[in-house]
């Protein structure tokens, strides 16, 4: 039995803010709302939401876990019957998870388009076990161009980077379907594939056209929702991404460490790596440990521990040796 989660409506756009009450009324949500956003989302955008729905607002300051916890309390306490994640991957991702343990719906307003859990069932929150949890995709994600659109250029670069990863995504689950007979689905596979392709494809002028962008992490999310799994957005470079989450102090962000993961995964599957890179910087974003901001000592560690994070059959099957990684990070320029 296949379980498909998609959300009821996207809405991409300039000013699409303003649709969000006509929103909420064709998806039928009644009742208390509650807006979630941080000191810095609510500036750019939840108290705009707030005013337009007539909703009360929650500021996080805590740590996820932690304000997980006090959302849940404040559901309770006001009967508070569907949640407005209004942010970037994080507060989508607190929001996502206190409206799943809390059995209500939540719409997704995203602020920035970071990484493709705007639209996606999976929670990534930064924490020591495990990957990611499973939850609920947005019931509608209201994404207003004209708002993520001034989003710092680092993050949308970091988006761009989580969506071109897709392609060493596909590539693994291929594999493992030929090599361990592992469950393939083809049309999430395309989605995915069709997503990274059309990112690298328009590399050169997505900045000037967000939309771009914004469809292509709505369309990850939604493959992901079709597999049922993060697989088609998730392969050997997100594994490399979670252990230098875990071993670096100064981690980058999610969608440049996999953009960069996914440079070397690609020269492993013997597969256009360079045209990965070369997109990557078209985008302007980082294409090396240099440009991470990472030493390379932790590059390589990364690259040997990366196949035992999750249980994933990938490239790097039963894992690379320290020299094997370092000629690897070597040969695609990611350390000197
Ligand atoms: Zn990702």
């Amino acid at each position: 039995m296949k379980y498909i989660e998609l959300p009821r409506r996207v809405i991409v756009g300039d000013g699409a803010i303003h649709r969000l009450r006509d929103v909420i009324e064709e998806l039928g949500l009644k009742g208390n709302s509650l807006v979630i956003s941080d000191p810095t989302t609510k500036e750019i955008a939840g108290d705009n939401v707030r005013r337009e729905i007539d909703a009360s607002i929650y500021t996080t300051r805590g740590t996820p876990d932690s304000e997980v916890e006090r959302i849940l309390l404040e559901i309770k306490r006001d009967e508070i019957r569907y949640l407005i994640g209004v942010g970037g991957g994080r507060i989508i991702d607190i929001t996502k998870l206190a409206a799943f343990k809390a059995g209500i719906p939540f719409l997704s307003v995203p602020t920035a388009a970071s990484h493709d859990g705007i639209t996606s069932p999976q929670v990534s929150i930064k924490r020591s076990t495990p990957i990611s949890i499973k939850a609920h995709c947005p019931i509608g994600v209201i994404a207003d161009t004209a708002i993520i659109r001034k989003a710092p250029e680092r993050l949308l670069a970091a988006g761009c980077a989580d969506v071109i990863s897709n392609y060493t995504a596909v590539l693994d689950w291929k594999l493992a379907n030929k090599e361990r007979g592992e469950y393939y689905g083809d049309y999430a596979a395309t989605l995915a594939m069709m997503s990274a392709q059309i990112v690298m494809h328009n590399a050169e002028k997505i900045m000037d056209d967000i939309s771009i962008l914004v469809e292509a992490l709505i369309s990850s999310g939604v493959a992901i929702g079709i597999a049922g799994s993060s697989r088609p957005c998730s392969g050997a470079e997100h594994n490399f991404s979670h252990v230098l989450d875990r071993i670096c102090p100064n981690p980058a962000l999610h969608g440049e460490q996999c953009g960069v993961g996914s440079i070397m995964m690609a020269y492993l599957h013997e597969a256009e790596w360079e045209r990965v890179r070369d997109s990557l910087k078209k985008v302007k974003a980082p294409i090396n440990a240099k440009e991470l901001g990472i030493e390379d000592n932790y590059i390589v560690e990364a690259l040997t521990k990366a196949h035992k994070i999750r249980d994933r059959y990938t490239i790097l099957r039963d894992g690379l040796s320290r020299e094997k990684a370092i000629e690897l990070a070597k040969i695609t320029g990611v350390i000197e």
